[in-house]
């Protein structure tokens, strides 16, 4: 069968939404702005996005068919970032890392502290030795987080200069994603995990609206908050009985994934995922001619690991877009998102024609 599933797919659609969802701030703890953001987009292509008390998102795609049973698909939309952790003597900032990454990867980077009356101000992430003009043991200084600091651009050398700004503990702080889309279809910018996978699932609802098709069961599209602190989609409604966890593929070392594959996981830190579904993602892949990989990935966990921990009666997959240095500097190219999206058309056993 030649691939169909990939070209009936809307690519410009998926980036520029996608370009649009790195540019919106949301560690773990504070999405609220681009959930709403999904909502309204979800009301534009003519869904409704429900949220639950913990602010995960919800899409309700009611099936053709009789069946009680439903099938979920999830993403999440929180990201690596920190918190003010304390407001040192010199006016700058120590903080706390929300999810996991090493400090070298956030070394020299821009940032936004976002206080809870809601002003914005700008910063660098630094070393407190980082002038190798005045430092001899600035290049040895261990990146670790009490040798981390931001340097806030404002007027002010001490703690009651920074907190007559209004900046105190508790502040989240996000990243400058750095986003750049080449014309090649490279997309570079940190948080692509998972953001890359929550613009795959609207390339599917798009299709859907565009296509005017319903899969016959009914299908759940979760948007999670809290995926990158363990507890993202811990919840599940009942009716849900398979859950595809859309999260980001990894690169490197032994596993085969690349930036233009969408990456099958057989098994990751919490253990092998459901084997008939696995099974039939990587027969559909094959059928369909999508470029994929199957891999196992040494430390990782997704929100289908959450979902099975919070005690749901689920089988549960994962699969998702290979993308390189994560939780770093990270890369992808739009193929892999497509073919993301094309998989998971493929599993829903809709017709492209
Ligand atoms: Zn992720």
């Amino acid at each position: 069968m030649e691939n169909q599933l990939n070209k009936t797919l809307n690519r410009r659609y998926i980036l520029r939404f996608l370009e649009e969802l790195l540019q919106i701030p949301s560690p773990s703890g504070y999405c609220m702005n681009i959930m709403n953001r999904l909502e309204e987009e979800a009301a534009k292509l003519g869904y409704t996005m429900e949220r639950t008390p913990k602010g995960n998102g919800m899409i309700t795609i009611a099936g053709s068919g009789d069946s009680a049973d439903a099938i979920a698909y999830t993403a999440h939309v929180d990201t690596l970032g920190a918190m003010v952790r304390s407001v040192k003597p010199n006016g700058m900032l120590r903080i706390t890392p929300i999810g996991g990454y090493n400090m070298e990867t956030i070394e020299g980077e821009y940032c936004l502290i976002h206080t809870r009356d809601g002003r914005q101000y700008e910063g660098t992430v630094l070393s407190t030795k980082t002038s190798v003009h005045v430092y001899s043991d600035a290049r040895e200084w261990k990146r670790d987080e009490a040798n981390m600091e931001i340097r806030i651009d404002e007027n002010t050398s001490s703690k009651a200069e920074t907190e007559s700004l209004g900046i105190a503990v508790g502040d989240i702080v996000s990243w400058d994603p750095r986003v750049r889309i080449t014309p090649q279809g490279w997309v570079k910018s940190r948080h692509l995990d998972d953001k890359a996978s929550v613009a795959a699932l609207f390339g599917l609802l798009e299709w859907m609206k565009r296509a005017d098709k319903k899969p016959e069961r009914t299908l759940k599209l979760i948007f999670s908050t809290y995926e990158e602190v363990g507890h993202g989609n811990s919840y599940m409604p009942a009716d849900i009985t398979e859950l595809i966890a859309v999260d980001m593929g990894a690169i490197g070392d032994d596993l085969s994934t690349t930036e233009r594959d969408v990456s099958i996981c057989a098994k990751d830190s919490s253990g092998p995922y459901d084997y008939e579904m696995t099974s039939r993602l990587i027969e559909l892949a094959k059928q369909h001619q999508l470029p994929y990989a199957v891999d196992i990935y040494p430390h990782y966990g997704s929100d289908a690991s959450a979902a099975l921990r919070g005690g749901s009666n689920i089988r549960a997959a994962l699969i998702g877009p290979g993308v390189h240095a994560s939780h770093a500097m990270e890369r992808t190219h739009a193929d892999a998102i497509v073919n993301t999206a094309a998989l998971l058309l493929a599993y829903l056993g809709l017709s492209v024609s």
